[in-house]
């Protein structure tokens, strides 16, 4: 299985109710290559429209955060919790989340990324359920990462460091979270290079 026909395979996904009001899906989109994959919480109503993750207005936000590490859409993978967009933006249910996470970790253990940035409390709460975003946002913590869904029962557990920040919209809402979703992001570089001296 390539990263791309998982990505065809995730736009016919009917296993929430979810897929009752979505225009369309949003896979993900980057590269399969990615060291580093960014995953937010699910489609907003521009998203939905276009098929593609954060490139609404958090989107932006997004860009100019990536854009100050020099870090490019191309080269990491941007993903969503859930890949269906809930009606008006509300949270997803714990029952859309566990339908639609078989989708994201068969991204992950395709992409193996190094660093996993989880956007908001709602995707770091997948990844490390004991964290809080106010206290471990911009914290890097290795974990191993292993597989649940019967379909990955082959594939052996790997550690991958997680990194939480806000989520960018956060930053729209609540202006002070700008300077320390930018100074979260500024540790990056720096949180690449150990592991790449410790791999
Ligand atoms: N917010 C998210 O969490 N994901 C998107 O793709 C867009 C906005």
């Amino acid at each position: 299985m390539d990263l791309h026909k998982l990505e065809a395979q995730t736009k016919l996904c009917t296993a929430c109710q979810l897929h009752q009001t979505r225009t369309q899906v949003v896979p993900g989109k980057g590269s399969a290559q990615a060291e580093i994959m960014l995953i937010g919480e699910g489609p907003g109503k521009n998203e939905d429209l276009q098929g593609e993750p954060f490139i609404g207005a958090a989107g932006k936000f997004l860009e100019q955060l990536m854009d100050s590490i020099q870090l490019k859409r191309e080269e990491v993978y941007i993903a969503n919790v859930v890949k269906c967009r809930p009606p008006n933006n509300r949270d997803p249910r714990p029952e859309e989340v566990k339908a639609c996470w078989p989708w994201l970790e068969k991204q992950i253990f395709l992409i193996r990324p190094k660093l996993i940035i989880p956007l908001g409390r709602h995707s770091m709460l997948r990844f490390l359920p004991q964290a809080q975003i106010s206290r471990d946002h911009g914290r890097a913590l290795r974990k191993p990462f292993a597989p649940t869904s019967p379909d990955l029962t082959k594939e052996k557990p790997f550690k991958i460091v997680f990194f939480p920040c806000y989520h960018p919209a956060a930053a729209l809402y609540n202006g002070s979270l700008r300077e320390v979703l930018l100074k979260d992001f500024q540790k990056i570089p720096k949180v690449l290079e150990i592991i790449e001296k410790e791999s």
